[in-house]
């Protein structure tokens, strides 16, 4: 049952936000979960296919343009279509449609552990005859380029003959909302067809984007599990199967799909992807299917949560980490998007989201993963250095608030291009990765070049004030309420790590390689003296304090602001950013989401208990929680302080967030940032784990409302479970040697097998 998400229900107003649930995906390709048949004239839907980093580019129009705003941007594409597959039945030749006729039964399945997702329906068409449908899908973990659906009919009354029109189109748009600007305005259409035609078996169209001249291919091919006829229509900009057999016992169809595109496939797209049909022709769907089941009990080994007591809960947690996998990118050319490939808010960027909520997950459950989310960025480091030098700095490396291939995307700078703190984020993951893996030769190749690259931005950002201290003026830090403030204390604690990292491991590489030390000097122009200066402004780093309340202030000039009226504020309008000028929510003390909060989670050890605890009291008094990315961190830090009602009040926010859809707008596609925060309210939260340069900490409690929770956990080369339940803490090193962690506070050693088992103390 946990391992399922079901509909049984058939309601048109949820038809947008099950196209997000159900979707599919493997990290490459994604599709969202519309009817083949489609919908009929009115019906909302949002229809998409999307290969990850396939993009075009576009312009940004501004009223008034100044120096160094971004002039394009990229946007993420709703490739070729080919979900469409229609039914026709009789002579007469009706037409299967959910909104005709009569849906006798309707049950849409989404299976976490065997990788696919099914719409069973028994249906009555208006003129009385009765089928079962069943549309099976999946995208394939193992073939990236495959997306397989599997349609089964089966007659009830009827039997006579049935037509199946199966369509590849490349006649496609993108979805377009004006009112919302976390949704795409304008630019809907930005593909062009350049071929349809049926080659031998597959019919396959290409496509090009406008501007980025990247191209796309699909080649569809089609089995029928009883003697048929079959012909093929090619149009301008669609190919069409049609399919005409007779039903007088269960029949299968199956459509093979293969995607191939010119970010990863050589030579011509079209000829790639009628070869990988080649390659895969005589496996059919069951193979497939067994293949998904292979790769997820892979995962689901290393990284599932059980959480007895709550079946919704565990449901949640099931379905948040299984998009994850399905969502993040697994080649170098590609990270995950704000929405995934589920649907196409955000256009598709990557944000800071990655290293600071979903990093983290595949960092302790598939750390391959999570290596090449940092080579991502690894890849980008040199558009980073030109938009360093765009922005008036000598040296260093900016990472852009959002992009696809490297470049600036946002057109908002006060809550895009000023979050300068997206660079300190990625140093940190490159240090929390050497933690967890002591993957040396990594941090060799590719993390001291890019610690070094981003602690040059600080020196470049910052400077000394007539104290002596180190401050960074005109930054946002996370909390997109405030914007452009001298001081942020989540910017200046996380700029500090990230040059006192920088000196560190510039020392470390300086004696473990030193021919790459000096190879590396040489070829980005790294002085000595640069690494002494990382350390002394990292020392000297001004961290804003408030005496009298205790805590840190957010920035320089919040605390001075007024509190936001939260007393007179309508329900209706939060989120706050669609109904107030954003000079409005800036002069008010108001946070969108875990700002200095969240500093204290990342970097507990910068600031005394007490401050981090009323920082916390204070923060969540002016929180608003309109972004999905606090309430993990809220969760998070309520555990560390040991309120466990709130924590736990915080952790059901996050779990069910899409599946529920309280934020309102799943339709857009599912939170990928939140899914991650559900992982980390459990893991870094209930079970107080921490990752720092000491080693693993392990510090947990069990919310009131549940028996027992476990989980697993990749860690320098080994695996761990560690299950926790009303009166113990037990912990097992399930593979790998001998480990010392701390378990509360105290120092163990794990022996490969042996359970170390404490009890807790509520
Ligand atoms: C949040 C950002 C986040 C972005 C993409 C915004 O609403 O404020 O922190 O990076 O969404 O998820």
């Amino acid at each position: 049952m946990a391992w399922e998400i079901i509909k049984k229900e058939f309601n048109k107003q949820n038809l947008l936000v099950n196209e997000s649930l159900f979707a599919l995906g493997n990290g490459y390709l994604g599709v969202r979960g519309n009817f083949e048949e489609g919908y009929s004239k009115g019906e909302p839907s949002i229809r998409g296919t999307y290969i990850n980093a396939f993009h075009d580019i576009t312009e940004i129009q501004y009223g008034e343009k100044a120096y160094g705003f971004p002039e394009t941007q990229q946007k993420m594409l709703n490739i070729i279509d080919a979900q469409t597959i229609q039914i026709y039945l009789g002579e007469e030749k009706e037409h299967f449609s959910l909104f005709e006729g009569k849906v006798l039964s309707f049950c849409q399945t989404l299976h976490m552990d065997r990788g696919f997702s099914e719409r069973a329906v028994h249906w009555r068409s208006p003129s009385g005859k009765e089928i079962k449908l069943t549309f099976s899908r999946l995208v394939s973990f193992v073939q990236r380029e495959l997306f397989a659906i599997e349609l089964s009919l089966e007659p009830v009354n009827f039997s006579g003959p049935v037509r199946i029109v199966s369509t590849v189109n490349g006649d496609v748009e993108n979805y377009v909302n004006k009112n919302d600007p976390r949704i795409a305005s304008g630019d809907a259409k930005r593909l062009a067809v350049t071929e349809a035609k049926q080659i031998g078996d597959y019919s396959v169209v290409s496509t090009r984007a406008f501007v980025s001249g990247l191209e796309t291919a699909c080649a569809a091919s089609h089995t029928v599990s009883v003697p048929c006829e079959c012909r093929f229509e090619a149009a301008e900009k669609q190919v069409r199967a049609i399919i005409d057999f007779r039903l007088d016992q269960p029949v299968n169809v199956t459509k093979f799909n293969i995607y191939t595109d010119t970010l990863r496939h050589h030579g011509n797209v079209a000829e790639k992807a009628a070869a990988i049909q080649e390659s895969v022709k005589g496996k059919d769907f069951s193979f497939f299917l067994k293949e998904q089941e292979r790769y997820l009990s892979e995962y689901w080994k290393a990284a599932d949560v059980e959480i007895s007591g709550d079946p919704k809960l565990q449901e949640g947690i099931r379905f948040n980490l299984y998009q994850l996998l399905q969502f993040v990118g697994k080649d170098s050319a590609s990270n995950i998007a704000a929405k995934g490939l589920s649907g196409e808010g955000y256009e598709g960027h990557y944000f800071w989201d990655t290293e600071i909520y979903i990093f983290p997950v595949f960092l302790l459950t598939r750390p391959d993963i999570a290596r090449n989310l940092l080579l991502y960025r690894y890849n980008i480091l040199d558009h980073a250095r030109a938009r360093a030098k765009e922005m008036g700095h000598k040296k260093g490396a900016l990472f852009p608030w959002r992009t696809i291939s490297g470049t600036e995307c946002s057109a908002y700078f006060p809550a895009g291009t000023a979050q300068y703190h997206i660079s300190a984020d990625i140093a940190y993951s490159y240090v929390q990765y050497f933690y967890a893996t002591h993957d040396e030769v990594f941090m060799r190749q590719y993390g001291v070049e890019v610690l070094a690259e981003t602690a040059r931005l600080w020196l470049e950002t910052g400077h000394y004030n007539r104290d002596g201290k180190f401050v960074i003026e005109d930054v946002t830090g996370p909390d997109e309420y405030t914007a452009i403030v001298n001081n942020n204390y989540y910017t200046n604690v996380m700029a500090k790590f990230n040059l006192k990292s920088a000196h560190h491991f510039y020392h470390w590489l300086k004696t473990t390689d030193p021919a790459y030390f000096t190879e590396l000097c040489d070829r980005i122009g790294l002085l000595g003296e640069e690494a002494a200066e990382w350390q002394k402004a990292g020392d000297a780093m001004y961290l804003p304090y408030d005496a009298k309340l205790g805590i840190h202030k957010q920035d320089d000039s919040f605390l001075e602001k007024a509190v936001w009226d939260f007393e007179h504020t309508p329900k209706d309008h939060y989120p706050l950013l669609l109904h107030y000028h954003p000079l409005t929510i800036y002069r008010y003390q108001v946070c969108k989401q875990a700002d200095t909060v969240l500093a204290h989670f990342l970097l507990e050890d910068e600031a005394d208990p007490e401050t981090i605890r009323n920082s916390y009291h204070y923060y969540e008094k002016v929180t608003t929680h309109d972004s999905s990315l606090s309430s993990c961190i809220f969760s998070i830090m309520a555990s560390k302080l040991g309120e466990a009602e709130k924590a736990y009040h915080y952790f059901i926010e996050t779990a069910r967030l899409d599946l529920d859809n309280t934020h309102g707008n799943t339709k857009d596609g599912l939170h990928m940032a939140n899914m991650g925060g559900t992982w980390m309210s459990i893991v870094y939260g209930f079970a107080g784990v921490r990752i720092k340069e000491s080693g693993l900490s392990v510090d947990p409690s069990i919310p009131e409302q549940w028996e027992r929770y476990a989980f697993r956990l990749t860690y320098q080369n080994r695996k761990l479970q560690i299950e926790v339940t009303r009166g113990s803490v037990t912990v097992v090193l399930t593979e790998g040697e001998a480990l010392r962690i701390r378990l509360f506070g105290r120092e163990e050693t794990l022996l490969p097998g042996k359970v170390v088992a404490r009890a807790i103390h509520h």
